[in-house]
């Protein structure tokens, strides 16, 4: 978990490389699904372009599929969600059908100024059509709204690992690793 910017994404890559259990990002697969033109890029696009949250159903229904498939048998690392509380109680209800259950929530707490200049810096290099200013400060907007009772959520079960998401991404690895007792 963590504002648009923090890291999560480069984060998880680190837990990919260094434990071998696959990543899971439905930011990358919507865009994936945006790029082929599927039904579920088109219905997703204009949402992700304004910075607005996908509907939970939909979001709920390409998890459901993508972790019964055979590589998320030794467990999985979400990227990018669940990001409400809907998504959060599904995933439970998922993992118990699976006979899984949650070991960390790692949270990247990164200022907002922080993030505005890391995003707009990734936009000259990547070409993601949400990385502008103004759509920048919506997704900003839209985390915050949801943050609060996600973070109660999983509080309430002790799961929540706070990690300082700022400095060079080596230091943020290995705050990460002690957190997560790796
Ligand atoms: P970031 O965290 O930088 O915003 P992501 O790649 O995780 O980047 O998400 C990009 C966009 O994809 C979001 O703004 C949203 O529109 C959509 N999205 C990704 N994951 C979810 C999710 N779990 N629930 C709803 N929408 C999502």
């Amino acid at each position: 978990m963590g504002p648009p910017g923090s890291g999560k994404g480069t984060q998880s890559q680190s837990i990919v490389d260094k434990v071998s259990i696959i990543q899971i990002s439905t930011g990358d697969m919507l865009r994936k699904a945006v790029s082929e033109e599927t039904e579920l890029g088109v219905k997703a696009k204009g949402l992700m372009d304004s910075g607005e949250l996908v509907p939970d159903e939909v979001i709920n229904g390409i998890i459901e599929e993508r972790i019964r498939e055979k590589d998320c048998e030794n467990g999985f690392i979400a990227d990018g969600f669940p990001r409400t509380n809907e998504q959060a109680k599904t995933l439970d209800e998922l993992l118990e059908r699976e006979k899984k259950q949650i070991d960390h929530v790692v949270f990247f707490d990164v200022p907002e100024k922080e993030l505005i200049m890391r995003l707009l810096a990734r936009a000259e290099k990547e070409n993601r059509t949400d990385d502008t200013l103004e759509v920048i400060k919506n997704r900003l907007i839209v985390f915050r709204k949801n943050t609060e009772s996600l973070i109660e959520y999983y509080q309430k079960r002790n799961l929540i690992r706070y990690i300082d998401g700022t400095g060079n991404p080596e230091d943020v690895k290995e705050r990460l690793f002690r957190a997560i007792g790796e």
